[in-house]
């Protein structure tokens, strides 16, 4: 019952975000006006607007002009849901868990703007930094130390990887926009988990990067976003972070 709750708030939340997604980069206002169809610009009816419901009974259409609405909108609201629902099973009820979900649901957030636009938003990155400080101070178990070593690590390690890039590689690899990202990370949940971010997104970027130009899915030398490797290593480092840590450690014992 509780999960099915924490699934229902979180879809809803989903729906304002993907407005977020598609406003942001835009720099339009995320409230007014109501959403429309980006094919007829006819506005949608709420009954029309409903989470994953609409969009089934639709099935998949605009109602005015038949235009077909992009599944992006319904995994982004399954997704913020399913979230919400594994941090509730991983951390219980409580503020901690409050503050995941938001940091869940900005890392989402994040993801979707860097896949569409090679970019993360500094209204969105910047406050998140100070979010994540105060929250670590007063409801996470980071604490306020980790917190501030979290943001220099994390934004240090990858403003040094920028700096150096172009002498190793010819050319610019990172943005400034993932550099405030590792920071907002090491912020929220401390600079080991925004080392373990960094290695996971590494890999894991490295992996499907190969993978992708084995397949000539993309060519060499086309330009990859790191955010949504980052957003991967940064929930993985939330849900296992103390796991990984001690399987690492540990084999030095
Ligand atoms: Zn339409």
């Amino acid at each position: 019952m509780e999960y099915g709750v924490v699934l229902f708030f979180g879809v809803i939340i989903g729906s304002f975000l993907t407005v977020c997604i598609h406003r942001i980069p835009r720099e339009t206002s995320i409230v007014s006006p109501r959403s429309a169809c980006v094919s007829c610009n006819q506005t949608i009816c709420w009954y029309d607007n409903i989470p994953i419901v609409s969009f089934l009974i639709l099935r998949g259409r605009c109602r005015y002009c038949q235009f077909a609405i992009r599944p992006r909108y319904p995994i982004i609201e399954l997704s913020n849901g399913l979230g919400y629902m594994a941090i509730l099973w991983r951390f219980g009820w409580g503020w901690e868990s409050v503050v995941y979900a938001i940091f869940f649901s900005v890392l989402l957030t994040i993801t979707w703007i860097d896949w569409d636009y090679q970019i993360i938003p500094d209204v969105i990155s910047l406050p998140g930094i100070v979010v994540g400080m105060v929250a670590a101070a007063t409801v996470l178990p980071t604490g306020m130390m980790n917190s501030i070593i979290g943001v220099v690590v994390g934004g240090g390690v990858l403003w040094f990887m920028a700096w150096i890039s172009p002498f190793l590689f010819g050319k610019e690899g990172l943005g400034g926009g993932d550099i405030k990202l590792l920071a907002m990370v090491g912020a929220f949940l401390g600079w080991q988990a925004a080392l373990t971010t960094l290695m996971v997104a590494s890999i894991v970027g490295a992996v499907i990067g190969i993978v992708l130009l084995v397949f000539k899915i993309l060519k060499s030398g086309q330009y990859i976003p790191f955010g949504p490797y980052l957003a991967l290593g940064a929930i993985l480092a939330l849900f296992y972070g103390a796991e990984m840590m001690d399987w690492y450690f540990g084999r030095f014992q």
